[in-house]
């Protein structure tokens, strides 16, 4: 095994820098995703060039541990031998036939064997696709026209789920959305997250109107906010009651947080379900699925149209079914128990600066609030104080760790978190967790 040794790096970063400047100059915000561009921390976001096991490179030639993982994807680590021969054979054959192809075949089959609500999937290339198409075919299966959301839930940029919308939309405290028209967020209802009472309270203002509830099968958008013990099953109730569908968006928490993410932690049987990130083994690959006779009205079955180039390419389909299948019980365990390591470092070094906060978990995800009070929703999220995140972020970055750059999303871990790398985490927690403390608004 190679020997890593933890060094504290000049901090500057003329290359990314450098990089930065000529991508803004051809690109808005130099950023082709508006989290990555560290506006809510400030500074020059690191152009990585190339990532093993648990570290990512930058284009200066400096190391970081890795407590992103590509937002989730990564959950065998960077570069996994196996996932990359996969897609080394696959791309030997032709990278797009635009014909079905025995790869859609086998990661269909995967998804429907460890997810038993998921009947039948249809395989697409983003998390946004896979939300928006669900989200037609609710509309499309009950012929009704409204979708309840909830605040600070991110179900990728469709338009209608744009409003008080989690993640990048968090992060920069953007209300909403120029560009999305009245008529596209107008059969939108907008709900405050773990409130039931909210929600029987919409459906009887309109009865017969509502299509679906979509929620993050537990949050991790607007940092990680775990369903309250009974909602998700009193939402699957109200809609079961209601003759609505009840989808649960596991983009990020599927193949993530269980063998089959949060519906194998808390067993509420959804009618739709999307998947995206893991799935796809760091390629765009993402899916929708559910009831077989919910599906059955999705084109060319029924009538409901969807459609995609790319959907089901045979790389990422490869990359996917190779990352799947890697991912056993012991694979789970192994990122479980890193993730448990990870948060008692993280919080041994903040109590002992005495920084308020709240290390909120959901399965092996997890993330800070900077707040002496428990999160269970949107506003409570923002009342954090995300100054002393700032701080936090840029001493661990000085020192070899990359967090997301944001207060308001998942920090995540993969199996290849080995000891080294927890060491150096652990090693750059007491300055962070002091720059916490001293931090000023
Ligand atoms: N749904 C959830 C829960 C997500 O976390 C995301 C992305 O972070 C999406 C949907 C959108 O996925 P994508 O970025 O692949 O479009």
């Amino acid at each position: 095994m190679q020997v890593r040794i933890t060094v504290s790096f000049p901090y500057e970063a003329p290359l990314s820098q450098s990089l930065f400047e000529r991508a803004s100059a051809v690109t808005p915000g130099g950023v082709n995703s508006p989290v990555r561009a560290f506006r809510a921390v400030g500074g020059t976001p690191r152009f990585m060039v190339s990532g093993a096991g648990p570290y990512l490179t930058d284009a200066d030639g400096r190391e970081y541990v890795d407590l992103v993982c590509s937002w989730g994807p990564m959950i065998l680590g960077h570069s996994h031998p196996e996932v990359i021969a996969a897609v080394q054979d696959a791309v030997s054959r032709g990278t797009s036939f635009g014909t079905p192809g025995a790869g859609e075949v086998e990661l269909a089959e995967e998804i429907v064997a460890r997810i038993e609500p998921v009947e039948q999937v249809r395989l697409v290339s983003s998390g946004t696709e896979a939300t928006m198409s669900a989200i037609r075919l609710a509309r499309g299966f009950t012929g009704r026209p409204k979708v309840v959301k909830f605040a600070g839930c991110y179900h990728g940029h469709v338009d209608a789920l744009l409003a008080a919308a989690g993640s990048g939309v968090a992060t920069f405290g953007l209300p909403d959305t120029p560009g999305v028209t009245g008529a596209q967020a107008g059969d939108t209802i907008v709900l405050p997250y773990n409130d039931l009472e909210a929600v029987r309270t919409a459906f009887a203002a309109h009865p017969g109107e509502i299509a679906c509830v979509i929620t993050e099968a537990s949050p991790g958008n607007m940092g990680v906010v775990p369903p309250l013990p009974g909602f998700n099953q009193g939402l699957k109730d109200i809609c079961s009651d209601n003759g609505a569908l009840y989808i649960s968006d596991e983009v990020m928490t599927g193949f993530r947080v269980s063998k089959s993410g949060w519906y194998g932690i808390d067993g509420v049987r959804p009618d739709l379900m999307t998947f995206g990130k893991v799935m796809g083994g760091g390629f765009p690959a993402a899916a929708f699925g559910g009831r077989a006779d919910v599906m059955a009205h999705l084109a060319p079955a029924g009538p409901v149209y969807q459609a995609g180039t790319l959907s089901g390419n045979p790389i990422a389909t490869a990359a996917g079914v190779a990352q799947l299948r890697l991912l056993d019980d012991a694979a789970y365990e192994k990122v479980d128990a890193v993730s448990a390591e990870l948060r008692a470092l993280v919080t041994e070094a903040l109590a002992k600066e005495g920084v308020a906060h709240r290390l909120q978990v959901a399965g092996n995800m997890f993330s800070v609030f900077f707040t002496g009070a428990d999160v269970t929703n949107y506003d409570e999220a923002k009342a954090q104080e995300s100054f002393r995140f700032t701080a936090f972020f840029h001493s661990m970055l000085a020192q070899g760790v990359y967090l997301p750059p944001s207060a308001f999303e998942s920090w995540f871990v993969s199996t290849a978190h080995d000891t080294q790398a927890v060491e150096r985490i652990a090693a750059a927690l007491p300055a962070a967790a002091r720059a916490a403390a001293e931090a000023t608004e």
